[in-house]
C-alpha cells in the first residue's frame, strides 16, 4: 500500500487505539499519526508499540504508548486516564484488540464450534478480549466523551459478525454482539453527539489468520473465497477506520461497513 504524508484529516483529535501493536491496529496507529491525530496506542507488547510510535514520530506525528492486557479489567481505565493526562481529552476510540485463529492454535477449543468448546473456552473469548475487552474500553472512554458532548467510537467487528462460520462460534458471537452493541450505542448517545460505528473486515493478512492465509496462494481458491481474489491488507481497514474516526463521517452513526473484498455480497462461489 502506498503511504502519503497525510492531509490532517484527524488534526486536533486525540485517538485511542487498542490492539495497536500489530496488524490492523498497527496500520491504524501509523495512519492516524500521519493524519495529525495525537495517538494513544495500547496492547500488551510494549516493544511492538514502541516500534509503531517510532514510525509515527519518524513521519512527523505524535503519540504515546500505554502497554496493558485487556484481560485485566483495570487496563482500559489506565489507558483513558493516560490519554487525558497527556492530551486532556479523548475524541476517537478505535476498539480493535482481539484474538482469533492464531489464538485458537495456542488455546485449543477456543475457536471451535459449540459442540467442541467448553464453557471455559467460551469465556476465554467472550469474557476475554473479544467482547468484554470492547466493553471495558468503551465504558472507560464514554464518560470522557459524554462530558464534552463529542466523540467517535469505532468498533472493529468482522464479516463473521454478520455471517456464520463453521467454527469459531464464540468469536462470531462476540463479533455479532459488537455490531449490535454499536447500533445501541449509536441511538443512545446521539443526542450527546457521541457517534458509534463498526467496521467488518473480511480476510486480512495479519498474524490473526496466519494459520489459514495459505489458501490465497492458489488463485482459483482465492477467487472462490473472495470475489476480489485476495486477502486484504491492514491499511485497507485502517482507511475505513480513518473515515469513521474523522469528521468526514459526521452523518454516520450506527453504520456498519463491510470491507471484505465482496465476500459477503454473494450467495455462492461462481
Ligand atoms: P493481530 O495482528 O493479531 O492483532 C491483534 C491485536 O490485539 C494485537 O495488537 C494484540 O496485541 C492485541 N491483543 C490481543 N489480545 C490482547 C489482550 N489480551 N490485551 C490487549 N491487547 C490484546 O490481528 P488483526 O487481524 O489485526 O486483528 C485486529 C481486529 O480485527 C480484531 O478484533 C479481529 O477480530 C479483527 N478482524 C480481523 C480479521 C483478519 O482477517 N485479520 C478479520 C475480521 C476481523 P498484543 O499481542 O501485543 O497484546
Amino acid at each position: 500500500m502506498s503511504q502519503d504524508s497525510g492531509s490532517g484529516r484527524l488534526a486536533g483529535k486525540v485517538a485511542v487505539i487498542s490492539g495497536a501493536s500489530s496488524g490492523i491496529g498497527r496500520a491504524t496507529f501509523e495512519l492516524f499519526g500521519r493524519e495529525g491525530a495525537k495517538v494513544v496506542a495500547t496492547a500488551r507488547r510494549e516493544e511492538k508499540l514502541q516500534e509503531g510510535l517510532d514510525a509515527v514520530k519518524a513521519a512527523g506525528g505524535e503519540g504515546i504508548i500505554v502497554p496493558g492486557d485487556l484481560e485485566d479489567d483495570a487496563t482500559a481505565e489506565k489507558v483513558m486516564q493516560a490519554a487525558v493526562d497527556e492530551y486532556g481529552q479523548v475524541d476517537v476510540l478505535i476498539c480493535n484488540a482481539g484474538v482469533g485463529w492464531q489464538y485458537g492454535e495456542e488455546h485449543p477449543g477456543t475457536m471451535a464450534g459449540v459442540h467442541e468448546a467448553t464453557v471455559e473456552n467460551w469465556r476465554a473469548v467472550i469474557g476475554g478480549v473479544d467482547l468484554e475487552g470492547y466493553f471495558t474500553m468503551i465504558h472507560a472512554a464514554l464518560p470522557r466523551m459524554l462530558e464534552r458532548e463529542s466523540g467517535s467510537i469505532v468498533n472493529v467487528a468482522s464479516m463473521a459478525g454478520v455471517t456464520g462460520l463453521y467454527d469459531g462460534h464464540a468469536y462470531t458471537a462476540a463479533k455479532g454482539a459488537i455490531v449490535n452493541l454499536t447500533r445501541s450505542m449509536a441511538i443512545t448517545y446521539a443526542k450527546q453527539n457521541v457517534r458509534a460505528n463498526s467496521v467488518c473486515p473480511g480476510f486480512i493478512d495479519t498474524a490473526m489468520i496466519a494459520p489459514v492465509i495459505g489458501v490465497f496462494d492458489d488463485p482459483d481458491a482465492a477467487h472462490a473465497m473472495v470475489p476480489l481474489g485476495r486477502a486484504g491488507q491492514p491499511e485497507e481497514i485502517a482507511n475505513a477506520l480513518l473515515f469513521f474516526g474523522s469528521d468526514e463521517s459526521s452523518y454516520c452513526t450506527g453504520s456498519n461497513l463491510l470491507v471484505d473484498g465482496g465476500c459477503t455480497s454473494r450467495s455462492f462461489a461462481a
